[in-house]
């Protein structure tokens, strides 16, 4: 998912050209905006964190852009190319890096797990909008 702060300040066509950079393919892609339900939803599994309020209030302040991505390996992979979850740690070269503000505007978000990307990737689309 591309973040509202990296849709917002004009990053999708960089995002974009460095996940295709690093040899991912686009299996699904869409902009849309969270409502704060939706946006709690996506992010249940953080609900106790003392983070949580702020965060279903950023990921639903603007619009999104969420893909489905494939590649062996891809959620390591992924994480890799995105860089640590604070862009004050994230490796040089890096999304996070280049494109976050903040640990909590921090551009891009990319599952944990297969299972999770799964799950994610059902969230926002249907059977008919994979390829
Ligand atoms: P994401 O799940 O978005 O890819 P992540 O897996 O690197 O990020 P998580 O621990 O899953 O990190 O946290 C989810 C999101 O919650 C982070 O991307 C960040 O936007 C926000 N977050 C995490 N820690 C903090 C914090 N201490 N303060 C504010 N926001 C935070
Ligand atoms: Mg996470």
């Amino acid at each position: 998912m591309i973040k509202p702060d990296a849709v917002a300040n004009g990053h999708i066509g960089g995002i974009l050209a460095q996940i295709n950079e690093a040899g991912f393919r686009i299996v699904a892609m869409k902009m849309l905006r969270l409502s704060t339900e939706k946006a709690g939803e996506f992010y249940a599994v953080h609900k106790e964190r003392p983070f949580y309020g702020e965060l279903v209030e950023f990921m639903s302040s603007g619009h999104i852009v969420a893909a489905i991505l494939e590649k062996d390996n891809a959620v390591e992979e992924f994480r890799k190319l995105i860089g640590a979850t604070n862009p004050a740690n994230a490796e040089e070269g890096t999304i996070r890096k280049k494109y976050a503000e903040s640990i909590g505007r921090n551009a891009v978000h990319g599952s944990d797990s297969d299972e999770n990307a799964a799950i994610e990737g059902n969230f926002f689309f249907s059977g008919l909008e994979k390829f």
